[in-house]
């Protein structure tokens, strides 16, 4: 991503969720959470990260790769999150014999333009 001007940080969101906002910049479009963490199972607090990320910029995406916990144990979108992820080739599906995805989202404006994106690419 870095060879097409894509800046990105790491942040360990699990020990302190508030480390993030130190890596916010005026460019900032995505913040990214993994929780749990494939393959340690660490935790990140979506909610107190989407608060702090909106209030730092509410245009600043938070995306959460829900893979591990499935929608059945956890909804992100109710926590804050703007968009989640899921690999449907793990635990939805069952038995990788897909290869699969799914975002979840509650934007309609977005939905529409990522609808575009995944139908022209
Ligand atoms: C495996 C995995 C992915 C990628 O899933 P694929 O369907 O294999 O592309 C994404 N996020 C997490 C947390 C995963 O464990």
């Amino acid at each position: 991503m870095a060879q097409m001007g894509v800046e990105s940080s790491f942040v360990d969101m699990s020990t302190d969720p508030s480390a993030v906002v130190k890596h916010l910049r005026p460019t900032t479009r995505v913040v990214w959470i993994e929780t749990p963490t494939n393959p340690l199972l660490k935790l990140a607090d979506i909610k107190q990260i989407s608060t702090v990320v909106h209030q730092f910029d509410p245009k600043i995406l938070v995306v959460v790769d829900n893979t591990f916990a499935t929608a059945y144990f956890q909804n992100p979108l109710e926590l804050g999150a703007d968009v989640v992820l899921h690999s449907l080739t793990k635990y939805m599906n069952g038995h990788s014999d897909v290869v699969m995805g799914a975002l979840m989202l509650n934007n309609e404006e977005l939905y529409k333009q990522l609808f575009f994106l995944q139908y022209a690419m």
